[in-house]
């Protein structure tokens, strides 16, 4: 009898060892899912964006398209196209009263904060501190 107690313990150990390492490995990702809402109300704080955001071609176009040089907002890091920052760590876009300059024409990222696609699931980002609230 107790070598079968032994035994179903290892067992329970091979199982559950690579789920907690999966766990651990994905956990912000898991919290993102959990955090979905279709119903997201967007609180206009402007924390999203003191975020790295990427600009693809079309983002970098539309962004020229109302009435921006390259100069004022694009920045490579490794060359990668990023939207620029000013001293206080925040994009050069948001205004002080939190909104955005260039709304109509902001980037694809900004659009689509705080939703994110990971793989068939949906999920919202935590760092946002409307989704956090709903945690
Ligand atoms: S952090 Fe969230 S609530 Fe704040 S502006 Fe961004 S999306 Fe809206
Ligand atoms: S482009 Fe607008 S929404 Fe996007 S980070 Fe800059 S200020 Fe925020």
């Amino acid at each position: 009898m107790q070598e079968l107690i032994v035994e179903i313990i290892k067992l329970l150990a091979i199982v559950a060892t690579p789920l907690i390492l999966l766990f651990l490995v994905f956990r912000r990702e898991i919290a993102c899912i959990k955090a979905y809402s279709e119903d997201f109300k967007c609180e206009k704080c402007g924390h999203c964006c003191q975020f790295s955001i990427l600009l693809n071609k079309q983002d970098i176009q539309n962004i020229i398209s109302s009435g921006h040089s390259k100069e004022e907002f694009l920045e490579k890091k490794n060359f990668l196209n990023i939207l620029k920052k000013d001293k206080s760590g925040f994009c050069v876009f948001l205004n002080k009263d939190k909104t955005c300059n260039i709304y109509e024409a902001r980037p694809k990222t900004c659009r689509k904060f705080p939703y994110l696609n990971y793989l068939v699931f949906k999920g919202c980002d935590t760092r946002c501190p409307a989704v956090k609230r709903k945690c």
